[in-house]
């Protein structure tokens, strides 16, 4: 896998999410609380649809549109959301980042 993983701390490289556009295929999560004592974090695949500046409009396969903020999506081919949910993400390269 990948070169999305820091040598350094072992955390994820956050993808570049500037370059999303129409069409393209993202991972993202959305948290539920179906009550007070649980929360569901669920990972869902979907379409861009529609770029309003740094809110997408995304298409999920299994029907439903989701409004998600530009930041809080992964690129196709990028860890998923999920994955930066659970082991949080590497600070180490934000400088050398071109
Ligand atoms: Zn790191």
């Amino acid at each position: 896998m990948s070169n999305y993983q820091c040598e350094a701390c072992g955390k994820y490289k956050k993808a570049d999410v500037s370059k999303i556009g129409v069409g393209d295929k993202v991972n993202f999560v959305i948290t539920t609380q179906p009550s007070s004592q649980t929360m569901r974090i669920s990972s869902k695949d979907g379409e861009v649809m529609e770029v309003d500046g740094d809110v997408l409009t995304i298409k999920v396969k299994r029907g439903g549109t989701y409004k998600q903020r530009r930041q809080d999506v992964t690129p196709e081919g990028a860890p998923g959301a999920l994955t930066y949910a659970m082991f949080g993400h590497c600070n180490c390269g934000e400088e050398t980042k071109a």
